[in-house]
């Protein structure tokens, strides 16, 4: 799983020990405490000191000029991103004297990183905003030399990419317990991307949650597609509500949730249709499921292969239905990882779930740490 952008992310921390003048970054000299008394320290406590070399950078004080507050504030500006806690992060290892991280070199490092992230299809406005956010982590700013020059690079791009991975705030199972019953959930996505797989985990995760679940199969384009999400049901013992191929998806979804409400059902997981080649159809389709099945969550469901396409498509859906959430599947298959990294900021939606394989179990919780941990470790 992304191992493509994970190893040129590699190189590009690498060559910073290269390119970077490591008299310009590090402080000149360690931080003096003054004006304390030296202090008794036990046994236990020395071993309690954690090994630095096998840790993640701690924090040391951070001491900025006004003149330095001013011109990040600045970078802030320009890249429209609120500082959060990650990012003081990068600040805590800020020395307090010795020189500065000079712009020169960092160019050359931040070129090297803007080629790795396009190559790896994130999005373009996504790659401006993590490069302004590194500059902002390392310009001027001076950094302890418990650090390598890797280590610090390193946790400048970390930082900037968790700052454009905040929004992915939301966490379905705990959602979907004060909803009203029965809760209606819509499946959005071009056929192929694995939109039915992906309603089957999450019919697998509401069961194991004691849920009851009513498949609504709105896909009448394809008699196939009835018969597929059909050996779903049955496989995980849910009933399913269906019609012939050619039959209307919102009378289908309309007849779901009528027997949801009469059996006294939890949840109702709408398929939908999504041929490409009828795209104006589809879209108004789209929207009269929608209007008559009033869906409390509408899912997008993107193949994490298809990279910037699969942004596009969710612009398309969110523009005519708007989409609440996004589902990230294949991403077992995904070398490069740019739509996990830029679908949320682009569209301003929070990937829910990402899928990881062909098993019901492969379905996983999205959040910035978890994508983090894949890419920097
Ligand atoms: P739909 O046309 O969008 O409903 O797509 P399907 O659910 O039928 O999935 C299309 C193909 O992708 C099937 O062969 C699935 O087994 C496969 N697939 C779905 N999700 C994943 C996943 O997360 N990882 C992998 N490797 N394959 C997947």
């Amino acid at each position: 799983m992304f191992e493509s952008l994970k190893s040129k992310l590699k190189s590009v921390f690498k060559k910073s020990s290269d390119v970077l003048d490591s008299e310009s970054i590090y402080e000149k000299k360690e931080p003096v405490i003054a004006d304390k008394p030296p202090v008794e320290v036990s046994d236990e406590a020395v071993d309690s000191i954690p090994d630095v070399a096998t840790q993640p950078p701690t924090v040391i004080e951070k001491s900025l000029s006004r003149k330095e507050q001013l011109k990040l504030s600045k970078l802030k500006r320009v890249a429209k991103s609120e500082p959060n806690e990650e990012q003081s992060l990068t600040s805590k290892m800020v020395g307090d004297s010795g020189k500065k991280i000079k712009e020169d070199p960092l160019d050359d490092i931040l070129d090297e990183l803007e080629v790795a992230l396009l190559e790896s299809d994130v999005a373009y406005p996504v790659v401006q905003e993590i490069i302004l956010g590194v500059r902002d982590n390392l310009v001027n700013k001076k950094y302890s030399r418990e650090y390598t020059l890797e280590q610090v690079v390193e946790t400048a791009v970390k930082e900037a990419v968790r700052n454009v991975l905040h929004i992915n705030e939301f966490d379905f199972m705990k959602w979907i317990q004060n909803q009203p019953r029965p809760t209606v959930i819509m499946f959005i996505g071009i056929n192929g991307t694995g939109k039915t797989t992906a309603i089957a985990k999450v019919t697998k995760l509401l069961r194991d949650d004691d849920k009851s679940v009513v498949m609504a199969a709105c896909d009448t384009f394809r008699a196939g597609a009835i018969e597929q999400l059909t050996v779903h049901a049955d496989r995980l013992g849910v009933k399913i509500v269906k019609q012939s191929q050619d039959a209307d998806p919102a009378s289908v979804a309309f007849d779901a949730i009528e027997h949801a409400k009469s059996k006294r059902k939890d949840i109702v997981l709408i398929d939908t249709a999504g041929r490409m080649q009828t795209n104006n159809n589809l879209i108004d389709e789209m929207k009269k499921i929608a209007r008559i099945s009033k869906p409390a969550l509408k899912i997008f469901v993107g193949d994490s292969l298809a990279g910037n396409d699969a942004i596009e498509q969710a612009k398309v859906f969110d523009a005519a239905v708007g989409i609440d959430a996004v589902i990230l599947t294949k991403i077992d298959t995904d070398a490069k990882g740019g739509a996990a990294l830029s679908i949320a900021h682009t569209i301003g939606k929070p990937i829910a779930f990402v899928c990881n394989g062909q098993e019901y179990s492969d379905i996983q919780k999205f959040n910035a740490d978890w994508m983090l941990e894949r890419l920097f470790e």
